[in-house]
């Protein structure tokens, strides 16, 4: 974790670069891809620091983990959850997060509305999806993305705002690549097939966030590059 705000505001600056020459080379408008900084296994000073550079909402993978971090975080971090979720945590899950990344499967989608309903609620939600078909990675399978979707769209406490994906990890940086396109055509099919927008197309990560950005993401998820290797405090 890093020392302190000054080395954090050093590497988002870089990083931020990084976004804007990946923004550039893509030809795509300025300001067209936000960053969410990942601070799962990092320190609750990692959300803090980001909320004082101006990004309110950082990514959490694990729901116990954020669970401590929020009630300790300052008044104003917003928690977007891009792991895995079990129903069984889904009460806590829409307490908690201001958006989940992770929804795979019509299961977690039937527990969720039903907790927003409970709390009188509506929650953000995208759609994961293991576009580059990688045995090691949730998500749902490219091919049952629309019926997954339709069963979403039934749920009226949710709002499906887009897709979400990871890249397998591969020294070939065209493996990750294909995995993005295959998100955006899947998003580009789903949005016609429905007659609805998707815009959100949450890809790329520290290692891969320029292929993500040629390939149309709007969100990045960065944590190793933002705040350093992850060793918990
Ligand atoms: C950890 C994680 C990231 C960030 O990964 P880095 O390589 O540290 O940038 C992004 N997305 C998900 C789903 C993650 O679990």
């Amino acid at each position: 974790m890093l020392k302190d705000y000054e080395s954090f505001l050093e590497n988002l600056n870089r990083v931020q670069e990084q976004i804007d020459r990946a923004i550039l080379a893509a030809n795509r408008p300025e300001g067209s891809v936000r960053l969410l900084p990942v601070t799962k296994n990092h320190p609750v000073a990692a959300s803090n620091f980001a909320l004082r550079a101006g990004i309110p909402c950082v990514g959490e993978n694990r729901v116990q983990e954020a669970l401590g971090k929020i009630e300790e975080a300052k008044e104003g971090v917003r928690w977007e959850l891009i792991g895995p979720l079990q129903s069984n945590k889904a009460k806590k899950a829409v307490e908690s997060f201001w958006r989940i990344q992770s929804v795979d499967r019509p299961k977690i989608l039937t527990a969720l509305q039903k907790r927003a309903e409970d709390l009188d609620v509506k929650l953000r939600i995208l759609l994961q999806i293991n576009a580059g078909d990688d045995p090691n990675k949730s998500g749902a399978k490219v091919e049952d993305a629309e019926a997954l979707l339709e069963y979403a769209l039934e749920q009226d406490r949710l709002e499906t705002e887009g897709l979400m994906t990871i890249a397998p990890l591969d020294r070939d940086p065209s493996v990750a690549r294909s995995c993005f396109a295959r998100l955006r055509e899947c998003r580009d099919r789903l949005a016609e097939r429905f007659d609805i927008c998707l815009p959100e197309l949450s890809m790329g990560m520290s290692g891969d966030m320029g292929e993500a950005i040629l390939e149309g993401s709007t969100l990045v998820r960065v944590g190793t590059a933002l705040y350093g290797d992850r060793k918990y405090k």
